[in-house]
Order: structure tokens, then C-alpha cells, then sequence
């Protein structure tokens, strides 16, 4: 882990509102935009709290923020003069690292015109991620989501006038209707638009959703189908130069996402916000689904404590670099080797992991069925201690 992920926090600020619920969607967020300014002037009140008492988030005191990630929710929805005025108080409140990573998730829409960019550019924003989801505008009406293919390029091209190069885009697998032909069409538009990181994540329906009540009607890509594209997917994406850095997660060289890979290095962050997680001082806790709660001051609730060896390796095998086993043992004590190498001779025999003598890595197969065989890993850790 590096110094600066050591040393300093990520700050997380979840903006709780949508213009419509995505079908598929279970991320917290209410459609009830009236109350935009009551969260905004409670989301500064936080920050300030948390720089005067110290509060909560104690661990904060004398650490430096490195990533400011704005996420949701959709917080491009916030408008552009509310979130940079959220940022300049969270640069009045916190020492911001120079060249510190801020991202602000937008939906494409027409709402994304008129200056929105240069605004949030000259606040300090320097990376946008963009809901894509699919090129094929028929798969994205049928995930809920309104815009067309031409309104995530316009958002891009006018993302990229004002300045902001670092531009992701979502993508997703497993659409309804969805064919390997189609996504391929997706990565293509990706690629084409200069995208420097691309996320892409399977469609998992989640309950209480409104895809979960129609399940059977969906139409969904066989489940074998939709493994093979991502294989696929890692090929077509590599090809035209993208690191496939993280299970869901591509990037052109040098453009991974800092926020998230903290968090897979095991990097301590503050979360602000309803359904806001945090991971300080070696405790996790997080606000409630609760607009209204945050919004009267509510306190977050704890999560017991976290940063174990367990969640390390897990966290770590997220990554093309995998988890080292030598590192693993100076940090935490724990003993793999050597009897640990044969209870996983069969995964890597399979194809499933990659072993150097120091290292475990996943490959993509790997990736494909991580649950499993990070659980693997894991017991024959644990049966080794
Ligand atoms: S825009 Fe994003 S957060 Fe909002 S409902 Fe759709 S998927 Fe969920």
C-alpha cells in the first residue's frame, strides 16, 4: 500500500435524489427534488461539525483528504452551483491534498448544458463518471433510464470543452434484450467517445426493486451467455489498450480510479449522507436510509470494526495485482505457506488464480466466480494460521 493511501482519507458525499427510480436500481435516492437546498445546507453543517468537534469522525484529525467523490443518487442533479459550493465547503472545512481526485457521477441529460461543466471545472472537479449503461437505446429504456446514446455523447464532448479529460463511463452486462453483439456495440461507443475508465458491472436484481417483481418477464441473457461476454469484454477492452485493473473496473494507463482503489487497498474514507458508509480509525459506520433523519442531524451508526486480515486479502484479490502473500504475513501474522499453495493447486490448475510464489491473483475466470474462490483462499488461510 502506498503512502498517500496510508496517510490520507477519502471523502465520500452521497447526494440522495433522482429525477426517476431506474428499474433495477436499490442505491438509496428519493425523487422528491424540493428538498435539495434543506440537504445541501445539512450536508455543509456536517462538514462544519466535523471540523470543529471532531465528532464522529475523530479519526480525521490531521489527515489529509486525497479523493472527493460526489455519488449517488444522481448528484449532477444537485446542479452545478450547489456542488461546488458543497466542494468549497469541504475545502474550508478539510486540507485537500493539491491534485486531489474529484469526481461527480452525472446522469446524461439536457440538464448537463449551459455551463454545468466549466462551473464544476473551475470549482476543482477534475473526473466525471457518466451513467451510459448501454449505447442501444432500446436496452436503456428498458432499464428506466431516459437519455439517448447522442445525449451521453453530447455530455461527454461538453465534459471534455470544459476541461475535464478524466471521463468514466458505466457500462452494463446482463441488459434485458442485451446480445453479445449489442454490448459489443456499447464498448465500441465507449471507446470511440475517449472514455479513460469504463466500469462495467452485470445487472444483479436486487429485492424491492421493480425488476425483481417482473423477473420472469424480463428477458433476460442466460446466465453462461453473459459470463462468456464479460471474457469477452476483458479481451475486446484490452485490445484497445485499457488495464482491466479491477473485476469491474478498466482504465487507460494511468487513469484508475483513485477513490475506489483505496478502498481496495484497504485506504480509510469518510462517507456524508444517507446510506453514506465509513471506514475511519479502524471503525465502520454509516448514516441510515433515512433523508430525513440526516437531514435533523442524525448520527451515524456503527458497523463494528473493520481493516482485519480477512477483508484485506478479500479487498486486494478485487485487483490485477492480487494479494501478497509475504506483505500479508509481516501485516497480520498470518502463515501461508507453503501447505497453503496445495489446497489451491486444483483453482490454479483451473485457470482460476495465478501464483508466482509471493502473489495470488485472479485471473478472469477467476474474477467470474471471485465469491467462491476468495472464500477459498481465505479458508486455506485460515486453516493455516
Ligand atoms: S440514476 Fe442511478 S441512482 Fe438514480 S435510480 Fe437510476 S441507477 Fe439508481
Amino acid at each position: 500500500m502506498n503512502q498517500t493511501v496510508e496517510n490520507s482519507v477519502g471523502l465520500y458525499i452521497h447526494v440522495p435524489f433522482c429525477s426517476s427510480k431506474c428499474q433495477y436500481c436499490d442505491f438509496y435516492s428519493v425523487t422528491d427534488r424540493g428538498r435539495m437546498d434543506e440537504y445541501a445546507a445539512a450536508v455543509t453543517d456536517e462538514l462544519t461539525t466535523l471540523r470543529r468537534a471532531g465528532a464522529y469522525a475523530d479519526g480525521l484529525r490531521g489527515r489529509e483528504i486525497s479523493t472527493v467523490y460526489f455519488g449517488g443518487g444522481t448528484p449532477s442533479l444537485l446542479g452545478a452551483d450547489r456542488l461546488s459550493a458543497l466542494l468549497r465547503a469541504v475545502k474550508d472545512c478539510f486540507s485537500v491534498l493539491p491534485g486531489a481526485e474529484v469526481t461527480v457521477e452525472c446522469n446524461p441529460s439536457s440538464s448537463l448544458s449551459g455551463g454545468f461543466f466549466e462551473t464544476l471545472a473551475a470549482a476543482g472537479v477534475n473526473r466525471v463518471s457518466l451513467g451510459m449503461q448501454s449505447a442501444v437505446d432500446a436496452e436503456r429504456k428498458r432499464l428506466g433510464r431516459k437519455a439517448t446514446a447522442a445525449d451521453v455523447s453530447a455530455a461527454v464532448n461538453a465534459c471534455r470543452s470544459a476541461g475535464i479529460e478524466n471521463i468514466s463511463l458505466d457500462v452494463m452486462l446482463g441488459v434485458p434484450g442485451q446480445t453479445e453483439q449489442s454490448l459489443r456495440q456499447t464498448l465500441d461507443h465507449a471507446v470511440t467517445l475517449g472514455a479513460k475508465h469504463i466500469s462495467a458491472y452485470m445487472l444483479s436484481i436486487e429485492e424491492g426493486t421493480f425488476f425483481a417483481k417482473k423477473r420472469e418477464t424480463l428477458n433476460l441473457p442466460e446466465e453462461d451467455a453473459v459470463c462468456d461476454w464479460y471474457l469477452a469484454m476483458c479481451e475486446h477492452l484490452k485490445n484497445r489498450g485499457y488495464r482491466h485493473y479491477e473485476i469491474s473496473n478498466f482504465c487507460l494507463p494511468g487513469y484508475e480510479a483513485r477513490h475506489n482503489t483505496a478502498y481496495w487497498y484497504d485506504g480509510e474514507y469518510l462517507g456524508i449522507g444517507p446510506a453514506a458508509h465509513s471506514f475511519l480509525n479502524g471503525r465502520r459506520f454509516y448514516f441510515p436510509r433515512d433523508l430525513d433523519g440526516f437531514i435533523q442531524g442524525g448520527f451515524p451508526v456503527e458497523d463494528g470494526p473493520g481493516g482485519g486480515w480477512e477483508e484485506t486479502v478479500m479487498l486486494a484479490l478485487r485487483l490485477d495485482t492480487g494479494v501478497s502473500l509475504r506483505e500479508t504475513e509481516e501485516r497480520f501474522g498470518v502463515v501461508p505457506f507453503p501447505s497453503f499453495a496445495d489446497k489451491l493447486e486444483p483453482y490454479r490448475s483451473g485457470g482460476l488464480l495465478a501464483f508466482d510464489g509471493d502473489r495470488i491473483i485472479l485471473t478472469e475466470k477467476g474474477f467470474l466466480v471471485s465469491n467462491t474462490v476468495i472464500g477459498e483462499i481465505i479458508a486455506a488461510m485460515t486453516d493455516n494460521r
